[in-house]
């Protein structure tokens, strides 16, 4: 395209009309693995898709102009394009990292290291005070991820780049809970952002990928020769459904984010709920950094039940518009109990003291109609509420014991 577009209409226009063979107006998927050469010593564009090919790269070009980056790579999974972001590093390089990451970012991060691949601290990054005392004159790397799973937390990227600066670290951003549509860290002075594709950007629970994008296109080129090197490139296919998932983005985004408000409003009004964790509430503590730096509040949120726990599992049990699962991002509302599912690695003492409790639940708010997500979630709290331990002998026995106990 020549003219510089909103994110909005770029996305829905990304690669259209490129089919020069039959002027199809959705760009064709290419599925071979390999091209040929025209002649001998003779290379196409393309030549094997684990390094290159048509359809990745649409999907790769689309998501560099909706992040403002100079380039894009598309990995197999949202941990892949973490691991190829880690390829900055070095032995001997100091990586910081946030002390409330992705568990499986924790798990990557704290599992290389072990191997000495480089050296790692996790760090509260909202207390600047550690944030300066853990940057070392050997610090490569500062990851960010903002808003944080599952309490919302947000971190000021412009702020953590501008530390970084001054040894000369480069940022990188997971971006996967906002997407381009509500934050661009490249504008607020980070390096590389990475995505989940999986969530929002294709945003129909279907596709498993990633994304790296880097602000300079030398940073880009290197790493696009270590996702080839290391063999982590997307599939096609992926490619290809993550691109038409990508150009209703900012509609599912918008849509997705008035639903989540309001359910957000519906909970703080319920007897049932004790808190709430959503970064457009006033009373979120970091409430003014996400005015500042996020164009939207997304549609992850949490919220803590006043209720014991056969009463949450009633809840759970009532609920018929919010799926049971881990993950986010997708069109259907989903539900999780971060304790027993996302946050289950962790040992009782540490989720403790990221403060995921039991009485905790996330829900990613789908698209579903609003007055209808609330209804259920009201029916569900109500039963709960409701819920009386039925007297049976036996049941009291037990309570006895672990009451003794
Ligand atoms: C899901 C997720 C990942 C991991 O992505 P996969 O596509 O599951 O490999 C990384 N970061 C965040 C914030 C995520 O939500």
């Amino acid at each position: 395209m020549t003219r510089n577009y909103s994110n909005q209409t770029a996305a829905i226009r990304a690669g259209l009309e490129t089919d020069e063979q039959f002027g199809a107006v959705i760009p064709p998927l290419y599925l071979s693995s390999n091209y040929t050469f025209e002649g001998l010593g003779q290379p196409r564009k393309y030549d094997y898709t684990r390094s290159g090919n048509p359809t990745r790269d649409n999907l790769a070009t689309a998501l560099a102009e909706l992040e403002q980056g100079a380039a894009g790579i598309i990995t197999s999974s949202g941990i892949s394009a973490i691991h190829l972001a880690l390829q900055v590093l070095n032995p001997g390089d100091h990586l910081i990292a946030p002390h409330d990451c992705y568990g499986g970012t924790y798990r990557l991060f704290t599992k290389l290291a072990e191997r000495g691949l480089f050296e790692i601290d996790y760090v509260d990054q909202n207390d600047e005070s550690a944030l300066k005392s853990a940057l070392k004159s050997n610090t490569k790397l500062i990851w960010v991820e903002t808003p944080s799973n599952p309490l919302l937390r947000v971190y000021d990227i412009k702020n953590i780049c501008a530390l970084a600066k001054q040894k000369q670290a480069l940022v990188a951003v997971d971006n996967t809970f906002l997407s381009p549509v509500h934050q661009q860290p490249l504008k607020l002075g980070a390096d590389i952002v990475v995505h989940s594709t999986t969530k929002y950007i294709n945003g129909h629970s279907d596709v498993v990928g990633g994304a790296v994008i880097t602000k300079s296109k030398e940073l880009g080129e290197e790493l696009a020769w270590w996702a080839n090197c290391l063999g982590i490139t997307g599939a096609p296919f992926d490619s290809y459904l993550t691109l038409r998932g990508l150009r209703t983005l900012h509609v599912r985004q918008q849509q997705h984010e008035q639903t989540a408000k309001k359910v957000v409003a519906f909970l703080l009004g319920h007897s049932a709920v004790d808190r709430v964790y959503h970064p457009s509430l006033p009373t979120h503590p970091n409430h003014h950094i996400a005015v500042e730096q996020q164009s939207g509040f997304g549609a992850v949120l949490s919220f803590e039940l006043g209720l014991t726990q056969p009463q949450i599992a009633a809840f759970f049990s009532h609920l018929e518009l919010f799926s049971l699962a881990e993950s986010l991002g997708g069109v259907e509302s989903l539900i999780c109990h971060p304790a027993t599912m996302t946050h289950a690695a962790m040992d009782d003492a540490a989720r403790l003291k990221a403060g995921i409790r039991n009485n905790l639940i996330r829900v990613s708010i789908g698209l579903e109609q609003t007055e209808e997500l609330i209804a259920d979630l009201r029916n569900a709290l109500d039963k709960a509420k409701q819920w009386v331990e039925p007297q049976s002998a036996s049941h009291s026995e037990i309570n006895e014991v672990s009451h003794a106990i």
